[in-house]
Parts: C-alpha cells; sequence; structure tokens
C-alpha cells in the first residue's frame, strides 16, 4: 500500500492565517489518488521521532511566538529537524517556519533568534512590512499567495531560491527571489494557505516525498477547476 507519513510541526504556535490548510490540501490530494495519509501533530515539548516520516509542514508566526520555540528546538528537536532534511524528508515551510529552518532571524527590534541552520540562510527584521498579495514563477509555473512579514531573508550558497518574484517582494523586496529550495525542503513567505490555490506547487511536494520513499511518484491528473479558479483570479487581480 502506498502511504505518505505527514508530520505537521508546532501547530499550536505557528498557525497564522489558516496555514494547517496546506496539510488539509495535501491529505486530500493524496486520498482523491488512492494514497493513503495520516497526520501526526508534533506541538512545542513534545518529542518523538522525525525519521519515520516522509512529509513535514511548517507554518507561519510571529516573532513572539517564533521565540518562544527556541528551548523546545534546542531541546534536541532543531537537530532532529535538520537531520530529516538531510536525510531528503520532504518539508513544506511558510513564513516564520521558513525563517526557523536558517541560521538566525534578528528581529526588527534587534533580538537576535538562533534558529536550526538546516539550510544556510539568514533573516533581518526591518520596521517596514512587506504586505499584500504575490506572485512568483516557480519550477511547477507561477505561484499565487499573500505575504506578511518584517524578515528580509538571504539566502547562502547551496540553497536555491523556490522562484523569482514577479509581483510583490517576496524573500527580501531587492534580489527578486522568493522562498527557498534545498533537496526536497520547499520555503515560501505564501501564506493563505498557499497549496489549494497552486496544485501544481502541492503535487510537485507530494511527489518529491512519493519519490524519495518508493523511488518514483504516480499522480494522476486532477480535475482542480475550483484550485485553477482561484490560482487565476489572484493573478489577475495583481495585474
Ligand atoms: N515574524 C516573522 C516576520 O515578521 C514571520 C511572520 C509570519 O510568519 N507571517 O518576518
Amino acid at each position: 500500500m502506498t502511504e505518505l507519513k505527514i508530520c505537521h510541526l508546532y501547530p499550536d504556535v505557528l498557525n497564522l492565517y489558516g496555514d494547517r490548510g496546506n496539510v488539509l490540501c495535501m491529505k486530500k490530494r493524496l486520498e482523491w489518488r488512492g494514497i493513503s495519509c495520516s497526520v501526526t501533530e508534533v506541538p512545542i515539548g513534545e518529542r518523538e521521532s522525525l525519521a519515520k516520516f516522509d512529509l513535514f509542514f511548517i507554518g507561519g508566526g510571529q516573532d513572539f511566538e517564533q521565540g518562544l520555540l527556541l528551548d523546545d528546538l534546542r531541546s534536541g528537536k532543531g537537530e532532529d529537524i535538520a537531520a530529516a532534511v538531510r536525510d531528503g524528508a520532504a518539508f513544506l515551510c511558510v513564513c516564520g517556519g521558513y525563517q526557523l529552518m536558517g541560521r538566525y532571524y534578528e528581529t526588527h527590534t534587534g533580538e537576535k533568534l538562533p534558529f536550526i541552520g538546516a539550510l544556510d540562510l539568514y533573516t533581518v527584521g526591518a520596521d517596514e512590512r512587506l504586505i499584500g498579495n504575490f506572485a512568483f514563477e516557480s519550477e511547477f509555473g507561477p505561484v499565487v499567495g499573500f505575504e506578511n512579514h518584517s524578515g528580509r531573508t538571504y539566502l547562502g550558497e547551496g540553497v536555491k531560491p523556490l522562484g523569482r518574484v514577479i509581483h510583490g517582494s517576496g524573500n527580501n523586496g531587492e534580489d527578486g527571489t522568493e522562498g527557498a529550495r534545498y533537496l526536497n525542503c520547499f520555503c515560501t513567505y505564501s501564506h493563505g494557505p498557499v497549496l489549494p490555490k497552486n496544485p501544481a506547487l502541492c503535487d510537485g511536494i507530494l511527489a518529491a516525498a512519493l519519490t524519495r520513499k518508493y523511488g518514483r511518484a504516480e499522480l494522476v491528473p486532477l480535475g482542480d477547476l475550483s484550485e485553477r479558479e482561484a490560482h487565476e483570479s489572484v493573478l489577475k487581480s495583481l495585474g
């Protein structure tokens, strides 16, 4: 039986803008194709072996909530997450969850939050927030979403952007990059949730997880009528 085990990390703390809808979307798109899927929530303070999971989701959170996680990450969970990335597990990390995968986040008030360094990137906050619907071009075609962040993220060597900004700000509003891609780890500033209106991105992440586990991914095409309408309407509104 084909099955993916999804781990939703920190659903109690990193849960802005209905980001958990991404987990529902991944689950549904697997089940519609007859692929089983389990979802395990791992909140703050709970420790379990992460090696058994195929796919991880980490949502967004405000600076305050990100600070609350530091002790939990230091307790060994940060290293477990980084090990899962190195091991090729698939990840989708959104905004605050994206920043957490990097080396550190220096907030706009000057507080330095040491993060897990699973990806070679860092984030520096600024007073002016980068807010609004935005779009970027990715290997899965155009992706539409909503961004709201103070942090400006800069990618190190070996980490590719997830895409190139078409409208909006993306990683830092300066270099035209948006998000990050490293091994099977996909990171984006797009809240929303991002996956229901970007089915090609969702399937790309599912395919990465399936290929790692089974050596191949068979994802039969779905109708995606509403999904495409939602996607097109955001793209159109951006001009
Ligand atoms: N606290 C981070 C920032 O403002 C992330 C915010 C978010 O997840 N929306 O940059």
